[in-house]
């Protein structure tokens, strides 16, 4: 008899197809909604996953059956040979995408385009560069911009992560619609979220029904596209735009019903959810040459239906014992 392929299902049934790995939690901006204000203990080096070690564990869960796999951080290029990483990843046959803050980007587009990683989620969370320096702590908006247009004229498919905050960019949701009308790419509105140490708080959170009603005041007909498998976003479109926009709606909404997706952070720790507060040790048994499998599949079946159990509310009991966004790997 044919032994059946293993495969990391929850106990909802929910295949687990999607990877997101956090290379660093070292980065080159400070947002204020992701770094806490008094920073962070960084990891220290010994317990940060190996180029070897991250591509050994890639390589178990694609066995596993995952089949996309999102390179993120802190940020995911500052990262030490970044290149030759994304370039052995690319070997096992998986679909490779990167979030990152676009800094470095100029960098490592033509390898992209060799490596055929072409979807690139960009954080860019204003068009203003006095608020950027606000926002970020740091001045590289032009840069940004600039490796930006780069990356379109390079066809590669971008979406801008803006994570909008009352009071801060939520006055901008109609000028990052507006860029979709001849640029082709996907302006992706993300609710503000809590973390540890980030001081949220939804009073100063943007949610779906109103930037709906921003852009539909100003734009007028709004076309609702249809919504890929596992999407974590609701997706639209401005009649007779070029690009799109999309909305993920954590708080006010949660997609959690399809969720496909597994986190480790850069200390190999598998997380089960964003909001997850308790972890497993993938780097430990991995550095024992244990065997991972049965590891992997059973800590999936600890993974809770929604927001890791925070079905109905966020509780600050909960996500304050979690970590800092920098170091999950958003
Ligand atoms: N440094 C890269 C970047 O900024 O794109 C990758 C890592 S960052 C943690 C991944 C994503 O998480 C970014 O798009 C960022 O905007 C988002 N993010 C960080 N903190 C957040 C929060 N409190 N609520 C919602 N999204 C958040
Ligand atoms: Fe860095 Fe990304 Fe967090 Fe900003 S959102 S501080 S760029 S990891
Ligand atoms: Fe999945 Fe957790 Fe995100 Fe919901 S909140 S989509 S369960 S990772």
């Amino acid at each position: 008899m044919i032994e059946e392929k293993k495969k990391i299902v929850d106990n909802f049934g929910r295949p687990h197809t999607y990877l997101r790995i956090s290379l660093t939690d070292r980065c080159n901006l400070r947002c204020f909604y992701c770094m806490p204000e008094e920073g962070i203990e960084l990891m220290e080096k010994p317990n940060i996953m190996s180029l070897e070690e991250i591509i050994n564990l890639t390589r178990i869960f694609r066995d596993l059956g995952v089949e996309t796999v999102r390179l993120t951080g802190g940020e995911p290029l500052v990262r030490k040979n970044f290149g030759f990483l994304a370039e052995e990843l690319a070997k096992l046959g998986v679909t490779l995408k990167i979030t990152t803050n676009g800094i470095m980007l100029d960098k490592y587009l033509d390898l992209f385009q060799k490596i055929g990683l072409r979807k690139i989620s960009l954080s860019l969370d204003t068009l203003d560069k006095a608020k950027s320096v606000f926002i970020t702590k740091r001045d590289y908006f032009e840069r940004i911009l600039k490796n930006l247009e780069k990356a379109l004229q390079m066809d590669m498919q971008v979406k801008l992560n803006i994570v909008l905050i009352k009071g801060v960019n939520d006055n901008e949701i109609n000028d990052f619609i507006q860029l979709t009308k001849e640029k082709d790419l996907t302006v992706k509105f993300i609710e503000f979220m809590p973390f540890k140490g980030n001081k949220w708080d939804w009073s100063k959170g943007v949610g779906k029904q109103e930037i709906l009603d921003t852009v539909s005041g100003r734009f007028g007909n709004i076309e609702e596209l249809e919504n890929p498998r596992h999407s974590t976003s609701s997706n639209f479109k401005v009649k007779g735009h070029v690009g799109s926009f999309a909305i993920v709606s954590t708080i006010t909404n949660p997609f959690c019903s399809d969720c496909n997706r597994i986190r480790v952070t850069a200390d190999g720790k598998m997380m089960n959810c964003l909001f997850a507060n308790s972890e497993t040790d993938l780097l430990t048994p991995l550095r024992n040459g244990d065997k991972m499998e049965d590891l992997i599949i059973n800590a999936i079946k600890t993974k809770k239906y929604s927001r890791d159990g925070m079905d109905v509310k966020m509780d600050a009991e909960h996500y304050e014992q979690n970590r800092s966004m920098i170091s999950i790997g958003g």
